[in-house]
C-alpha cells in the first residue's frame, strides 16, 4: 500500500512509542475496570449461608484483588505478561494451598477456599488459575510426597517463595489421562470444585462491570440500562449466578460429607462452566465496542472463560464422566471400527 505524502512524513518523524491512552479520558462516558465496580451479583443473599470467618476472609480477598490487582489487570494482559510483585502481599492473605494442610498451609476449608478462589476470579482470572494451580502442586505433595518432600517443599510454597505448577497432562493425551505414560495414580476430584468457582467468580466480575457500564453510558438520551432488552440480559445473567452459586455450594458441602461423587463433581463442573459461557457472552453483547477492549474487563473475562470450558476435563469428557455415573455405561471409548458397515 501507497500512503499519501502527508502520513509518510508523520511515519518517518515518529519514532518515539506514543504514550498509552488515558481511557478515563478518551471515554468519559463510563468508568474503566481499573476501578472495580462494586460487587452487586449476591442478589439471592448467599452471603447469609456463610458463617463470619467465611465473610471476613471473603471481604478480605475481595479487598485486595481491587485494590492491587484491577488497577493493572488490563496492562499485563495486554503485555501477556503475569504481575510477580503482587506475590507478597498475596502470600499475606495466608490463602495459596487452600485446604491443603499441615507444612505450614492454610487448611482452609473447601467452601471457604472456593468462595476466596471465585473473589479472585471476578476481578482476574489469570491470577485465581495461578493460584489454583500452585495450590493443587501443594495438595499433590500433602496427599503423595514423601515426609522428606513435604518438608522440603511445602513451607516456602505456603508463603509463595516457591511456586508450583502441576502437570498431569501429555502432548500425545488430553482427554485420555488414563493412558499418559508418566505414572499416575490418585486423581483429585476436589481439584474440579475449585475449578468449578472460577467461572462463578468470572460471571460475578462481568455481571458487577456490565451493570455500572449499563448506568453510566447513554445512548438514545437514556442509560443503556433503561432499554427492555438489555434488562431482560442483565436478568437472564443474574439467574444464572444465582443457579451456579448454589450448585458451587452444595458441591462444596456433598464433599466436607464425604458424599461427593465423581458425577456429583463432574456436572458441577461441566453445567457452571455452560452457564458461565452463556453469562460472559452476554455481557460481552451489553458493553457493544468496549465488550472487546481490555479496559472493560469483559473482553478479559470472556478469552478466561474459554480455557476453564476445557481444562480440568473437557466440557464433554465431564458430561461423559457424569453420564458413565448416572446410566452405568462408560461411553469415552469410540466403538470397535469396523471395516465393513453392517447396513
Ligand atoms: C489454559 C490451559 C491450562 C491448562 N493447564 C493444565 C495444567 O496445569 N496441568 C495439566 O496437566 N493440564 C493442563 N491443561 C490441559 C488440559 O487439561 C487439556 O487441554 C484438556 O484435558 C483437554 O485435552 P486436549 O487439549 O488434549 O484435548 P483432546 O483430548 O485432544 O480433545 C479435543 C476435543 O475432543 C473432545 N473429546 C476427546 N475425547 C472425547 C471422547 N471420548 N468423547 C467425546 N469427546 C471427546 C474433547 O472434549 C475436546 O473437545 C491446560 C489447558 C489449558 C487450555
Amino acid at each position: 500500500m501507497i500512503l499519501p505524502s502527508k502520513f509518510q512524513d508523520e511515519t518517518e518523524k515518529s519514532d518515539k512509542p506514543s504514550p498509552p491512552l488515558d481511557v478515563s479520558v478518551a471515554f468519559p462516558q463510563a468508568s474503566p475496570a481499573s476501578v472495580f465496580p462494586p460487587s452487586v451479583s449476591d442478589y439471592y443473599r448467599f452471603d447469609d449461608l456463610l458463617s463470619p470467618e467465611e465473610k471476613t476472609l471473603r471481604m478480605k480477598v475481595r479487598e485486595f484483588m481491587e485494590k492491587e490487582v484491577a488497577p493493572i489487570m488490563a496492562e499485563y494482559w495486554e503485555k501477556a505478561e503475569f504481575p510477580f510483585q503482587i506475590l507478597p502481599k498475596l502470600a499475606d492473605l495466608g490463602i495459596a494451598g487452600f485446604n491443603t494442610e499441615g507444612y505450614g498451609s492454610p487448611g482452609l476449608s473447601i467452601t471457604t477456599s472456593a468462595i476466596a478462589n471465585a473473589e479472585i476470579a471476578r476481578v482476574d482470572a489469570s491470577c485465581s488459575t495461578f493460584l489454583l494451580v500452585h495450590s493443587v502442586g501443594m495438595l499433590t505433595i500433602a496427599s503423595c510426597g514423601s515426609e522428606e518432600q513435604k518438608q522440603k517443599y511445602l513451607p516456602s510454597l505456603a508463603q509463595l517463595k516457591t511456586i508450583a505448577c502441576w502437570a498431569l497432562t501429555e502432548p500425545e493425551y488430553g482427554s485420555d489421562a488414563s493412558a499418559v505414560n508418566t505414572t499416575a495414580r490418585k486423581v483429585l476430584a476436589v481439584s474440579r470444585v475449585m475449578v468449578a468457582w472460577q467461572p462463578i467468580g468470572i460471571s460475578m466480575g462481568v455481571y458487577d462491570m456490565c451493570l455500572r457500564y449499563l448506568k453510566e453510558r447513554k445512548q438514545f438520551g437514556a442509560p443503556l440500562a433503561a432499554f427492555q432488552l438489555n434488562q431482560q440480559k442483565l436478568s437472564l445473567m443474574l439467574g444464572d449466578i444465582q443457579a451456579m452459586t448454589l450448585v458451587g455450594w452444595r458441591l462444596c458441602k456433598l464433599y466436607d460429607k464425604g458424599k461427593m461423587t465423581p458425577g456429583h463433581a463432574s456436572l458441577g463442573k461441566s453445567w457452571i462452566t455452560l452457564r458461565a459461557r452463556e453469562t460472559v457472552v452476554l455481557g460481552r453483547e451489553l458493553l457493544g465496542g468496549n465488550g472487546i477492549l481490555a479496559d472493560f474487563h469483559v473482553a478479559k473475562a470472556f478469552c478466561d472463560m474459554e480455557p476453564i470450558y476445557t481444562y480440568e476435563g473437557t466440557y464433554d469428557i465431564n458430561s461423559l464422566v457424569t453420564g458413565r455415573e448416572i446410566t452405568g455405561f462408560a461411553s469415552f471409548k469410540a466403538p470397535e471400527m469396523s471395516k465393513h458397515s453392517r447396513l
